[in-house]
């Protein structure tokens, strides 16, 4: 039998590293870099909802705290301490250990990448529910806001955009993907890469930034409303994988591709003069950097297709992603 505390000293203690008083208190105790502010976040992974119950268990320890570092990643925060809620059914906590194993495995490795500690938590038994908590450190009054657009800033995004989504359309039998193009597009649901690296360097290069998790349309939504702008990107700008391309311009490509969550890549604007310095800052991070529009003062977004033409909700397949499907 697996009590609570056999968990959390099997699976979650690890030997402390920079915190000054990590798991098996009452709370935990770190130091702040002098000059630097905590940015703070948390994120829930609900079973049924943002993962299927038999999603592989290694993989779900690293999106879970994935999801939580594109937080970081999206501010130009460093992270460096979690903390994980974990509501448990007893059925995985007693099996064989092999679920409690993988998770934490998962886990792990991803904080390890990113020299993240993990310094407490909580454990429950109940149905399946992920809460990672994520503490990161930026310079003071540097970090990247959603509401710092200005007018006349290029709107860039990271990566590729829509394979998640892509992914789960055929996880959820809409349509039907071959086994090479799953290959392709199932990593990016299950394992998506934070953007940490590219985050800390647009720290006095871009505007505002926001990570990728809503959707495009959504996402840079709240960049407008909150830089009180609005903004114009082209839809044959917007850079997709083959395997999304290739299904263009049906609707439920162009809603992947607009509208699709779980991407976890950055949108960040800068203004243009910064433009020589952000194509280096690709070459050298090795990830496209693309710039898909532009902003400007007023509000609302637009999106224009390749003869310029300013395209309609139904036909970007925006409303087909916002009418409760997912
Ligand atoms: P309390 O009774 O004060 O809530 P707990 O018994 O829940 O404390 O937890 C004991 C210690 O283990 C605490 O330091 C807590 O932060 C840590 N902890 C509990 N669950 C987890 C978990 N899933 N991952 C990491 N640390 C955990
Ligand atoms: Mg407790």
């Amino acid at each position: 039998m697996n009590s609570e505390f056999d968990i959390i000293r099997r699976y979650f203690k690890r030997a402390a590293s920079n915190a000054a008083l990590g798991i098996g208190d009452d709370a935990a105790l770190i130091d702040i870099t002098p000059g630097n502010e905590l940015a703070i976040s948390t994120d829930t992974l609900v079973c049924g909802k943002h993962f299927f119950a038999d999603t592989d268990p290694y993989r779900l320890g690293h999106k879970s705290l994935a999801v939580n570092l594109s937080d970081m990643a999206a501010m130009g925060a460093k992270p460096r301490w979690a903390l994980l809620a974990l509501t448990l059914p007893e059925t995985l906590a007693q099996q064989n250990q092999t679920w409690l194993q993988q998770f934490s495995a998962g886990f792990f490795a991803l904080a390890e990448q990113h020299h993240v500690e993990l310094i407490g938590g909580d454990t429950t038994a109940g149905p399946l529910n992920i809460c990672v908590q994520i503490l990161g450190e930026v310079e003071k009054e540097k970090a990247l806001r959603r509401s710092g657009a200005k007018s006349g800033d290029d709107i860039w995004v990271s990566g590729t955009l829509g394979d998640a989504a892509l992914a789960l359309q055929h996880l959820l039998g809409k349509i039907v993907l071959n086994p090479d193009e799953i290959d392709q597009c199932l990593p990016a649901l299950l394992t998506p890469a934070p953007r940490i690296e590219l985050g800390r360097r647009l720290i006095g290069l871009a505007h505002s930034a926001i990570d990728i998790s809503d959707g495009l349309v959504a996402d840079l939504g709240h960049i407008l409303q909150n830089s009180e702008k609005s903004a114009v990107i082209h839809l044959h700008s917007i850079p997709c994988s083959p395997v999304l391309k290739k299904r263009l311009p049906q609707s439920v490509a162009m809603a992947c591709l607009l509208a699709g969550g779980d991407d976890y890549e950055l949108c960040f604007t800068a203004p243009t003069a910064h433009r020589a310095k952000i194509t280096m800052l690709a070459a050298e991070l090795r990830m496209p950097l693309t710039c898909i529009g532009e902003i400007s003062s007023g509000e609302g977004l637009i999106v224009k297709d390749a003869q310029g033409k300013t395209m309609t909700l139904e036909t970007t397949g925006y409303d087909h992603f916002s009418t409760g499907n997912r």
